[in-house]
């Protein structure tokens, strides 16, 4: 299995995943032209892709999601909770296959189990990937660690992990009180130590690849994000990869 970014943060999110032959989006915050200029860093054209797996209804995770998957004929794998938010309003939809937050399904050859999130939006999940081998963690805007999110992402290969903002450059920043508390609250996105404090929780014997993501732009700085997790794991600060939201990564093989 390998996985690598199109982009991660507010202005747009997309994760790719590979196992075999079946490769899957993670989220398309972008426009398709976007996308594809993307894919296309990637050695991917639209037509290689399996499905879109979607997370929650905001924008930087859904903006692109109908209108790609109805170009290039992709299944969309959503919430119920999610496919109400995001399809209103929308005259033509693609295929859509409403999840179960708790159930696993398949995708070709890769198992893909939801997990639910606290995050203000309807239903939002985050999602592990498995390929029989390896286990692929991805966890992007929830507000806080919950015992059943250390249960599923307990012994991973590999972990996106995200570590929005710095708690002290948050409470200096410009932003209204209102936005700050949304941000910081248990329904918000994780922050520095708290993406810390969650590997201390998880096995991380295993794991290959740690990646911070969706890093703000104005609250967080990587070298930042880098040293709480590289703290955490008692490792060098230039092990940690940090997703860029232009760059995001590139594919990164779990062996
Ligand atoms: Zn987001
Ligand atoms: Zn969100």
């Amino acid at each position: 299995m390998r996985f690598a970014s199109l982009g991660s943060g507010s202005q747009g999110n997309a994760l790719l995943v590979e196992a075999g032959k079946t490769k899957v989006l993670l989220d398309c915050g972008f426009s398709a032209r976007i996308t594809t200029a993307r894919l296309a860093r990637l050695g991917t054209v639209p037509g290689d892709l399996a499905a879109i797996v979607v997370t929650h209804e905001h924008a930087d995770h859904v903006a692109g999601v109908f209108a790609f998957a109805r170009n290039y004929q992709l299944t969309v794998y959503l919430t119920h909770g999610t496919y109400v938010a995001a399809s209103k309003g929308r005259a033509t939809l693609p295929v859509c296959r409403l999840i179960n937050g708790h159930t696993c399904f398949a995708i070709g050859g890769l198992e893909v189990w939801p997990f639910p999130v606290p995050h203000d939006a309807r239903e939002p999940v985050q999602y592990a990937f498995r390929d029989g081998q390896h286990c692929l963690g991805v966890l992007t805007d929830s507000g806080s660690i919950t015992p059943h999110i250390v249960q599923v992402l307990g012994a991973c290969d590999g972990l996106v992990l995200e570590c929005n903002h710095d708690q002290a450059l948050l409470a200096a920043s410009r932003y209204p009180v209102r936005l700050k508390q949304r941000i910081a609250g248990r329904f918000g996105h994780l922050e520095n130590g708290q993406a810390a404090a969650f590997l201390r929780q998880v096995d991380t014997r295993r794991l290959q690849h740690l990646v911070a993501a969706h890093l703000s732009q104005e609250n967080n700085r990587p070298e930042l994000a880098a040293r709480a997790l590289a703290s955490a794991l008692g490792c060098s600060e230039d092990w940690i990869a940090v997703a860029d939201q232009d760059a995001g990564f590139d594919w990164r093989q779990l062996r």
